[in-house]
């Protein structure tokens, strides 16, 4: 049987930097992943740019039942910390918009990078490992896995969620939770496009590949950014966003002009430029294909001067407050994040260790914590592996 210091299920995001960063403080770390390579949703993440992190993270960007509890790790470990890695390790990167920080190059620099830590302070990686059986012992934990019995004091749970299931995703460390006592609040799949099924369906296939600046709301939450339509229905990063707000059933309204007061632009263009079209006016907003096909599915185009009032303000309803009423999300098969997980009231905000089980530890997406869109959820697993790290 193999003992040490700390056993870290889950070598992605999360369970790297708990794991780098326990060894630095002199721990013993055995690092386990069942897949066959570290990080892979690092290596997928940003487009294949890793947007690592984001200037303005802050606890309101964050989802959970228990809202105060990501502030203590957030604030032990800030995204200027994690940028004072990035530029230690000399790899080149950039705001593409709204804080967000992405690799110039590759997302395998910032996985290297962290391997590279693991590495200077001998942290002992085993992929293609999986554990069978887990049981508290006096002294810790006694694990049973593909490479033998392993024993330690600290055991730290870095499973994530179950969003990808081919990235390696599975419901192990809720199950881990469930075993010691854990409370496991219902997961759903967040940051995910939504599909559409009714007749709506039509103008999303037309329309597939088309992007436009909107502002999207659902319940009580707006985000200014593009959506895009898709075969299958909206996606776009503000519809991920609201998606993390929306439940089955709910309205998304879709403010297709979000720089004006629809229809004060529609009466000012009506005694501005009373023979032009309503299909030309919005081909100077959209591009053509999208005013076309919108005015085709929505409106009688015909020169402004012919729109009686009430026609008027049912076109600035449509496209100033468009109704989608999404049939459902595509699920974990795409979602970024999954919201919901183990209920963080069970679990030390400070220490991130269970109030169950002594020594357990839960770090990363596993947790009931989600972020919004834009490099969050990487600041979560960081602040919250480097969190857990000084205490296993
Ligand atoms: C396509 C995509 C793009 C994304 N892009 C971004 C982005 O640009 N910016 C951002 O901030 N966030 C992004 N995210 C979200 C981000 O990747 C996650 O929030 C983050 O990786 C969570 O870190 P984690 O360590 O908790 O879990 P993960 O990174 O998912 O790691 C969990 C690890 O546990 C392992 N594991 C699971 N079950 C077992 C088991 N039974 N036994 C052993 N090992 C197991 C997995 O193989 C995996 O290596 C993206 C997500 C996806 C899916």
């Amino acid at each position: 049987m193999r003992s040490t210091d700390v056993v870290i299920i889950g070598a992605g995001a999360a369970g790297l930097m708990c794991a780098f960063s326990a060894a630095a403080r002199g721990r013993q770390v055995l690092l386990i992943d069942h897949a066959n390579k570290a990080g892979k949703k690092i290596l997928m993440s940003g487009g294949g740019r890793c947007n690592f992190t984001n200037l303005y993270a802050e606890p309101a960007n964050f989802l959970s039942q228990n809202p105060h509890f990501c502030k203590s790790a957030l604030a032990r470990y800030t995204q200027w910390d994690f940028i004072a890695m990035v530029a230690k390790h000399g790899v080149p990167y950039h705001e593409k918009k709204l804080g967000q920080l992405f690799c110039d190059n590759k997302s395998s620099d910032i996985l290297e990078m962290l391997l590279e830590e693991c590495n200077q302070v001998n942290v002992d990686l085993r992929l293609d490992t999986s554990v069978q059986h887990i049981e508290k012992t006096e002294a810790g934990y006694l694990l049973n896995t593909s490479m033998g019995q392993v024993s330690c004091q600290s055991l730290v749970v870095a499973t994530g969620g179950l969003s990808i299931p081919t990235l390696g995703a599975t419901g192990f460390g809720y199950q881990i939770a469930r075993q010691f006592g854990h409370e496991v609040l219902a997961t759903r799949a967040g940051l995910v496009p939504f599909t559409i099924t009714d007749q709506l369906k039509e103008l999303c296939t037309e329309l597939s590949g088309t992007s436009v600046d909107c502002l999207v709301s659902c319940n009580d939450q707006s985000f200014r950014e593009n959506i895009l339509f898709t075969h299958r229905g909206l996606s776009g990063p503000a519809i991920l966003q609201i998606s993390s707000f929306w439940h089955p059933g709910d309205t998304v309204e879709i403010n297709l002009l979000p720089d004006h007061d629809a229809l004060a632009w529609l009466q000012q263009q009506q005694a501005e430029r009373p023979n032009s079209e309503l299909k030309t006016l919005l081909g100077e907003i959209f591009t053509k294909k999208m005013a076309n096909l919108l005015t085709e599915h929505w409106f009688v185009s015909k020169p402004m001067k012919q729109y009686t009032p009430a026609e008027l303000r049912e076109v600035a309803d449509k496209l100033g407050a468009w109704q989608v009423v999404p049939a459902g999300t595509e699920g974990y098969r795409t979602a970024e994040v999954t919201l919901g997980g183990v209920d963080t009231r069970e679990v030390s905000s400070k220490t991130l260790e269970s109030l169950k089980s002594p020594g357990l530890y839960f770090v990363g997406e596993v947790l009931d914590v989600s972020g919004h869109l834009g490099g969050f959820n990487f600041q979560w697993a960081w602040a919250s592996g480097y969190a857990a790290a000084q205490f296993v």
